[in-house]
């Protein structure tokens, strides 16, 4: 949070990453989302995944940094330190409730503007000039990895946020719409078993698993 506070006040766009195992793995073949993880000015680590890869290399990574979590924070804090916020992206409808839950569940809570994420690329200047609008500070992107992250670097010269981070589906559980897995998968660390329980198509995303692993083990410090 001490981090998002600098960039906002730095004036500068900053792309911030939450980093879980599958888009990691979907960096390997995407040079373009690969090059994003240089550009970004924090990168976050989103699932066990990572936290075993650190654990492994001996790095220091004590726990995760969720995209949902740090979503919360920054809508707790927006009022008193002042940050504007927008939402984009998920179904139509649901960052604007998302929107509306969380000014309920935090009074004051600055969410500037929000838009659906169902627009081709062709379309992502004129939809970044609807958002700079509403000149956010801080801008949400839930339109799925790798396509969020790349819209934020495409567009933040149009946007003019200080914050652009991409966070998957979280517009889907503050809506009320999807459910955050139970506190005992959390624990478990099982949330991704939790998601294709409630999505089977999400099954796709959990095959990247064993390659992470693979990756991880052939990989030299
Ligand atoms: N989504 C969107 N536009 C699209 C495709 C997906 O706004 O063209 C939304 C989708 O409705 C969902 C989010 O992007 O709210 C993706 O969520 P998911 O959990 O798949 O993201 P992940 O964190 O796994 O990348």
């Amino acid at each position: 949070m001490e981090r998002i506070d600098e960039f906002v006040r730095s004036g500068e766009p900053h792309l911030v990453i939450t980093a879980d195992a599958s888009g990691i793995v979907q960096a390997q073949t995407d040079p373009e989302f690969r090059g994003l993880f240089s550009q970004a000015a924090l990168i976050t680590p989103d699932s066990t995944g990572v936290l075993w890869a650190s654990k492994k290399f001996g790095g220091p990574i004590a726990s995760r940094v969720s995209g949902v979590d740090i979503l919360e924070r920054v809508c707790a804090q927006s009022a008193d330190k002042g940050y504007r916020v927008y939402f984009l992206g998920a179904a139509p409808g649901v960052a604007e409730e998302a929107a509306e839950r969380l000014r309920l569940k935090y009074p004051g809570c600055n969410i500037v503007g929000t838009r659906h994420g169902y627009f081709p690329a062709e379309s992502d200047e004129v939809v970044a000039q609807e958002v700079a609008e509403s000149k956010p500070d801080i801008l949400f992107v839930a339109m799925g990895i790798p396509r969020q992250e790349k819209f934020i670097i495409a567009t933040q010269h149009i946007i003019g946020a200080k914050v652009g981070m991409g966070v998957g589906g979280s517009l889907d559980v503050f809506s009320g719409r999807v459910r955050r897995a139970p506190k005992l998968f959390q624990r478990l660390r099982i949330e991704w078993l939790w998601r294709v329980l409630q999505n089977p198509s999400k099954i796709s995303k959990v095959m990247l698993l064993p390659k992470f692993v693979m990756l991880v083990l052939q990989a030299k410090r």
